[in-house]
């Protein structure tokens, strides 16, 4: 398949099922993708690193870490300007490419909105003159349409982590009952 030179961007590659999805839906559309995770001291990062090495390599995709140390991170659930913080990193560690995340739709936290989403690109153009976008492909999905779409594309879930609480899924949390469901394609 011919496919058309879309650009070069960095995917915010946590080893979940989201971000997987955004870099599969990029790499077919011709996207030069670099991976990039950071590890900012979040629960589950020894598991989420070793997904996000495995998706990567599935894409045969160039893969990187960024390390932040100091953040007080909660097991679970909003922390505020946690994607400001991704795609800043993003930005300083691969100038000039645009930026893509897994944020998706059905979701209260604030850096996860259209709004926000249009915030970051004017921030963006200021300083990149236009050239680089903020890439959010599952920003009006709902997780069940992502799962469906990660189940049908064939994208690689048994190599992601989605545990947001543990490196050892939980089984409990609502990122691994979304996973499990990814997993087995249970409704
Ligand atoms: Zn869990």
């Amino acid at each position: 398949m011919a496919m058309t030179y879309a650009g070069s961007c960095a995917v915010l590659l946590s080893g979940g099922i989201d971000s997987a999805v955004v870099a599969h839906a990029l790499r077919s559309q011709g996207w030069d993708i670099a991976a990039l995770f950071v590890d900012y001291g979040q629960p589950a990062r020894e598991a989420e690193r070793t997904a996000s090495t495995r998706v990567a390599a599935h894409y045969d995709l160039p893969w990187q870490e960024v390390g932040l140390t100091g953040m007080s991170v909660p097991q679970s659930g909003e922390i505020p300007g946690r994607n400001d913080m991704l795609i800043a990193l993003a930005r300083a560690t691969l100038p000039g490419r645009s930026i893509a995340v897994g944020i998706h739709g059905g979701t209260e936290y604030a850096d996860c909105s259209p709004a926000w989403t249009t915030a970051w690109q004017q921030l963006i153009d200021a300083q990149s003159g236009g050239v680089a976008r903020i890439l959010a492909p599952l920003l009006h999905r709902r997780k069940d349409e992502i799962i469906s779409h990660a189940r049908y594309s064939q994208v690689p879930i048994h190599l992601t982590h989605s545990c947001e609480r543990a490196n050892d899924p939980c089984g409990q949390c609502l990122s691994c009952q979304d996973w499990e469901r990814a997993r087995v394609g249970a409704k």
